[in-house]
């Protein structure tokens, strides 16, 4: 096919990078078609000479607004694709009834109550693609067939899984609109409060999760009356260090921007950029977030939520005490019979700290003389920061649950916003046990989309040439199939006391060497690369084994239990019961209790994965693949590469294939008969009491199924299998 172009011409093209970019024609030679196209790349601009064409296509030949549902792409290829991200850049596209969302990066006006309206009650794909249509969609099918619903929203960090939870939650209470309530606001209300503390910025993602969420909104004849939050994983390292460029949770700096200097007397406190705790990162600004108002944000959720003036207190204690830890340093000290110690230089901040907790000042003080070193006071001092955050973290989920959570719950539509798939410079644990859950999530979405969905057809006997796609199924068995996944690795070297990071790592090379998804280091560095389905990631296995043991020493539990703090006391007194879990284990045909084995971070992390995926697996699901537009966090820019990589790893070019080639829209046959016997000639409207059965298809099936292009029905194609029938996407009745 011969292109015609000109100066000025919007194209797409393949710079010969296997991926395209827009560009903008400045030479073009009809009779030889070669064209030379400026882009710009990486903020730079290029030239390009190409001699060969098939891969330019004129930006306006693609529509100006492209397609709204990609299965309608007349022609699956990475042209077309792009151009459809690229125009849905404000919006969304559908796949099927999976959502496409990329995220602009900039708030638009399209998320009010006229669209609520606009919404509401259709049919999915019948208005152009929204989040809103997911919300509706859900909330439709769950009213008319008193099924639960679940929406899973996934894409890497920075994506805008987040937001788009929130978007959810806000269609979801303003359908309600009519019987609003108390419950509604409280669990709208969760979200902020539950950032202020678990969100930080990070060099991906500014409003960055680092916990995983799983939200469950229940409703009684269509009313919302209740709600449950699960919470997974708290990033704990950050609450004692970050990257540069990194901030500790934002709750911290809220407190110190927005409390009044009284208050701030009241607790010991100065401001942000003196606190270690904080200060690492550089800079404990963040451009655009005013976290001064954040606090008052942040106090008026804990309002509606119902949190006494004591509560509020003992949590703004706990968050000073960690600070106030955090600033404590240590002197070598010769201790009696030689033996080498430490003592505290800081008197002064133990002080607040014990003071703020309500601890004991004389427990306190046998605790000054310890023979540790210098790095092990450290980690002893860092140990008791994060035991006491994360305890704090807990507890708040605790106390929201006991408010929301009540009312009858006889359907629900749940929400899963995860932290995203993350690679850093430095991959640590946490990394390690974030890409285990998104692998889960992404075998959760094939499982769906391409297993199901190809076993239906071979179940139903269509005539069907399957689809691959790339099943995650070994990566998870390398992470977490027993004996000797990676995690249960792990987990065997943490209960053996003598382990240490290196011995674990060793054994990992040992089991896995030969694995093609494993990794060596070519140096004899302590690390290990897994390649993910998002791409390869190197894992530091420095800090694994404390970080999945996560002890914290009896005695530290037993002082903060003495607490008269009554919330601080009870908090520690769940530690000491979850750190007393025995396990029964079978000898001999009996089962016997073993030694008590404190269950690590990574046992009960996949146990709660488990769970996870278990209760979702009984959910009909949607889904929302949030794709990020740029690694810049810049609004409205398109990094074509960084789409198309997003959209690949994500299985979407195979999950549009399966969409375009299977039987996607399912009709009951008395549905069918009813829509279709009209133009079946001869048939009447059915009377009552009629059999769908007696209905004559098989003409029908002869119109749809004849190739004779004059036929206004000749991209319909209709397999009738049982009482189902299949069809294709691109209907056009
Ligand atoms: P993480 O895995 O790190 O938690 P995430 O996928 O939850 O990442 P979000 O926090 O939801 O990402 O989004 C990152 C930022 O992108 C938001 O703070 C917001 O600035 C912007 N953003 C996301 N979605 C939208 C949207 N629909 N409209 C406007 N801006 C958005
Ligand atoms: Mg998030």
């Amino acid at each position: 096919m011969l292109l015609l172009l000109l100066q000025g011409d919007l194209v797409w093209f393949d710079p010969g990078l296997g991926y395209v970019l827009p560009g903008e024609v400045m030479e073009f030679h009809r009779a030889g078609q070669v064209i030379t196209v400026q882009a710009v790349i990486g903020g730079k601009s290029q030239v390009f000479t190409l001699t060969n064409l098939s891969s330019v296509r004129r930006r306006q030949d693609l529509g100006p607004t492209g397609v709204e549902d990609m299965i309608c792409l007349s022609n699956y290829t990475k042209i077309s694709i792009s151009s459809k991200v690229w125009s849905s850049a404000v919006g969304n596209t559908y796949t099927g009834s999976i959502l496409v969302a990329v995220n602009p990066y900039r708030m638009f006006d399209i998320y009010g109550l006229d669209t609520v309206k606009k919404y509401e009650g259709q049919i999915l794909g019948t208005l152009p693609p929204h989040i809103f249509a997911i919300g509706s969609a859900a909330y439709s099918r769950m009213s008319k067939d008193s099924t639960n619903q679940c929406v899973v929203i996934s894409g890497e960090s920075g994506a805008g899984k987040t937001e788009s939870t929130k978007l959810i939650m806000q269609y979801l209470a303003a359908v309600n609109k009519s019987q609003s309530n108390l419950i509604t606001e409280q669990i709208l209300e969760a979200s902020p409060l539950l950032e202020s503390f678990g969100n930080a910025k990070t060099i991906k993602n500014d409003n960055s999760s680092r916990f995983g969420k799983y939200l469950e909104v229940y409703f009684k004849d269509g009313v919302i009356t209740g709600a449950r939050i699960t919470e997974y994983l708290l990033e704990k390292s950050r609450i004692v260090t970050q990257a540069h460029e990194e901030r500790n949770y934002h709750v911290f700096y809220e407190l110190l921007a927005g409390l009044p200097e009284e208050s701030k007397a009241k607790y010991g406190l100065t401001s942000a950029d003196k606190y270690f705790y904080l200060n690492q990162g550089g800079s404990c600004q963040l451009e655009g977030k005013y976290d001064g108002e954040d606090l008052q944000a942040l106090l008026s959720a804990m309002q509606v939520l119902g949190f006494s003036t004591q509560e509020q207190d003992t949590i703004f204690r706990i968050l000073a005490a960690v600070l106030h830890l955090g600033n404590v340093y240590f002197h070598r000290k010769q201790l009696r019979h030689g033996q080498e110690g430490v003592e505290i230089g800081s008197e002064a901040e133990i002080k607040w700290a014990s003071h703020l907790l309500q601890i004991d000042d004389e427990a306190r003080n046998e605790r000054v003389f310890t023979p540790l070193n210098i790095d092990q006071a450290l980690d002893a001092r860092d140990a008791v920061a994060k035991a006491l955050y994360s305890s704090l973290f807990s507890w708040l989920v605790r106390r929201i649950n006991q408010i929301i959570h009540k009312g009858s719950r006889k359907t629900h539509i749940s929400i899963l916003d995860i932290f995203g798939f993350e690679i850093f410079k430095e991959n640590s644990f946490e990394q390690l046990c974030i890409n285990y859950a998104n692998e889960k999530l992404q075998f959760h979405f094939n499982k769906h989309i391409f297993k199901l969905e190809q076993q239906e057809y071979a179940k139903e006997k269509i005539d069907w040439q399957n689809i691959e796609f790339q099943d995650n199924l070994p990566l998870i068995e390398l992470v977490a199939r027993k004996p000797v996944g990676i995690l249960h690795l792990l987990d065997d070297e943490s209960n053996f006391p003598k382990a240490t990071d290196h011995s674990f790592l060793e054994k990992c090379h040992y089991n896995h060497a030969l694995n093609e998804l494993y990794s060596r280091p070519r140096m004899s560095s302590m690390e290990f690369g897994i390649k993910h389905y998002a791409g390869q990631v190197w894992y530091s296995v420095e800090g694994f084994l404390d970080k999945n043991r996560d002890t914290l020493r009896n005695d530290v539990v037993e002082l903060l239990i003495s607490s008269k703090l009554s919330m601080l006391s009870e908090m520690f007194l769940d530690v000491r019961l979850s750190s007393e879990n025995k396990t029964l284990t079978k000898a001999n045909g009996r089962f016997v209790t073993m030694k008590p084995r404190t269950p690590t971070v990574a046992a009960r992390f996949n146990d709660s994965l488990t769970h996870l995926m278990e209760g979702m697996a009984k959910c009909n699901p949607w889904f929302i693949r949030c794709i990020k537009p740029n690694n810049e966090k810049a609004p409205l820019k398109l990094d074509m590469p960084c789409v198309l990589e997003q959209l690949r790893y994500s299985g979407m070019l195979e999950t549009i294939k399966i969409r375009q080639q299977g039987f996607p829209v399912r009709l009951r046959f008395n549905h069918f008969a009813d829509r279709y016997r009209c133009l079946v000639p001869g048939q009447v409207p059915r009377a009552d009491g009629e059999s769908p059965r007696a209905f004559d298809s098989s003409f029908l099936w002869s119109t749809f199924l004849s190739d004779d292009s004059s036929t206004s029905v000749n991209h319909v194609s209709l397999v009738k299998v049982g009482t189902t029938q299949h069809i294709h996407p691109q209907e056009h009745f």
